[in-house]
């Protein structure tokens, strides 16, 4: 067993996928860059995203991250997140 399960459903998660990427934003754009991994369940089809690195494989600070970010934005399995729903809020305006 997995050790993941829906809440709601009471069935345990699948993997949809390993090493996909997280971008981390801020309330002024993007931040880091995550490798994690996506989980998905059967029933609801609610994905859930865990397993992240110890560290983010790409800071905004490093000359690299505008290259990463732009290949990351490709993946169709890249997702963006945000710490809260505060900063989620500031984004948008
Ligand atoms: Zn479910």
């Amino acid at each position: 067993m997995t050790g993941k399960v829906c809440a709601k459903c009471r069935i345990e998660l699948r993997p949809k996928r390993n090493g996909i990427i997280a971008i981390e934003m801020a309330d002024f754009g993007p931040y880091k860059i995550w490798y994690a991994d996506a989980w998905v369940c059967p029933q609801c089809y609610s994905k859930v995203v865990l397993g992240f690195a110890s560290r983010p494989a790409y800071e905004l600070y490093q000359p690299e991250f505008a290259d990463a970010l732009a290949l990351a934005r490709q993946e169709p399995d890249t997702i963006e997140f945000w710490m809260d729903q505060k900063q989620k809020e500031l984004a948008r305006h």
